[in-house]
């Protein structure tokens, strides 16, 4: 729990006036910092943060291409004539990997390979379709500030009728913690805000951009050797004094030097020195997918680089808002920082 502190950076920090967090898209970084540039400058009112982007990968298994039935549902049989009626054909033709998913889950969307010209929104909001192992996919990133309740997604895909379906997004139940600010930084909780929401400004601009092609073939993996020794876990809400941060990511803990790899193949966007999240790595895995690797000792790789799934990209530290040696991991989809742990289980 130490090095939580640092974490805040990765979690975003809310300002809590009165506090009221309200929710807004922000897309940063791991941390989301709960104002989002304009409203850092007001501490004072309510701010909140969000933040969770997430990305996710995966692979899926084999028997999924079983997923072929297109038949149209006779019309009688439903007596609701509703949308979801209406589009019987694509909803037993596209499937969710889970429709009622928690704050900062990732849902996967498999959608049969032969359908042309795939669109799909979340909430309006368009979300990349990719091919991977045999079918379609899209991923929906469930934000960890993310209205519990109704979303909606549609798809659209040449010759097909058009389909909306809702699905309902449960409370994450994340655990409220208070902390301090490590000394050695030497800032204000103000100062440190500003601090973050400057570093986040940088990430978010990083991965915003969606690269139409995937660098990976095969499933996501875990970066260090030893991946049981979880030290803050994502989600977690961090106060210190009158502010709030998220914690967008997770914090592993081990030795300093210990390596660090690359959670799968990619395209290193971002290897430098920042103040607060230290020594960082951005890898872009195409898609909409980013992973990224905070407060290292050392950086092994550097941006342009084409890297492969367990490519020491680094070695543990604690540089920048740490406070001893782990390594913060966040996974980014689609511009929302989502919970890595659950992300790889799926993938
Ligand atoms: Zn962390």
């Amino acid at each position: 729990m130490k090095y939580v502190v640092l974490m805040l950076v990765i979690a975003g920090i809310a300002l809590i006036g009165g506090f009221a967090l309200t929710q807004e898209r922000s897309q940063m970084i791991v941390p989301n910092v709960a104002t989002s540039s304009q409203e850092t400058a007001s501490l004072s009112s309510s701010v909140n943060v969000q933040e969770a982007t997430s990305s996710a990968t995966f692979s899926i298994p084999a028997a999924t291409s079983s997923v072929t039935s297109t038949a149209p549902a006779p019309p009688a049989t439903s007596p609701a004539t509703t949308t979801q009626e209406t589009n019987m054909v694509l909803s037993d033709a596209v499937r969710f990997s889970d429709i009622a998913p928690s704050q900062g889950e990732t849902v996967r969307m498999d959608i049969p390979r032969n359908f042309r010209n795939v669109t799909v929104t979340f909430d309006g909001k368009n979300m990349p379709v990719f091919a991977f192992e045999g079918e379609q996919h899209a991923l929906l990133p469930i934000k960890a500030q993310e209205t519990e309740g109704a979303h909606t997604v549609t798809v659209a895909a040449a010759g097909e009728k058009n389909y909306l379906k809702t699905i309902t997004v449960r409370n994450g139940n994340f655990p409220v913690v208070a902390l301090g600010i490590p000394p050695k930084l030497g800032v204000t909780p103000a100062e440190l805000v500003q601090g973050l929401e400057k570093e986040n400004a940088n990430i978010n601009a990083r991965v915003a951009k969606v690269t139409p092609q995937l660098y990976f073939t095969k499933g996501f993996g875990l970066p260090l050797a030893d991946n049981t020794k979880i030290g803050s876990r994502y989600g977690e809400i961090r106060k210190t004094g009158d502010q709030v941060i998220y914690h967008m990511g997770v914090d592993f803990e081990g030795k300093e030097g210990d390596s660090i790899a690359a959670m799968n193949d990619g395209v290193v966007r971002e290897a430098q020195h920042t103040q607060l999240y230290g020594n960082i790595v951005i890898i872009d895995h195409g898609e909409g997918i980013y992973t990224m690797y905070l407060h290292l000792k050392t950086i092994l790789t550097s941006v342009g680089a084409r890297v492969r799934k367990g490519q020491v990209i680094g070695v543990m530290g604690e540089t920048g808002y740490a406070t001893g040696p782990h390594l913060h991991l966040s996974v980014k989809v689609n511009g929302v920082s989502i919970d890595p742990l659950r992300f790889i289980k799926e993938f």
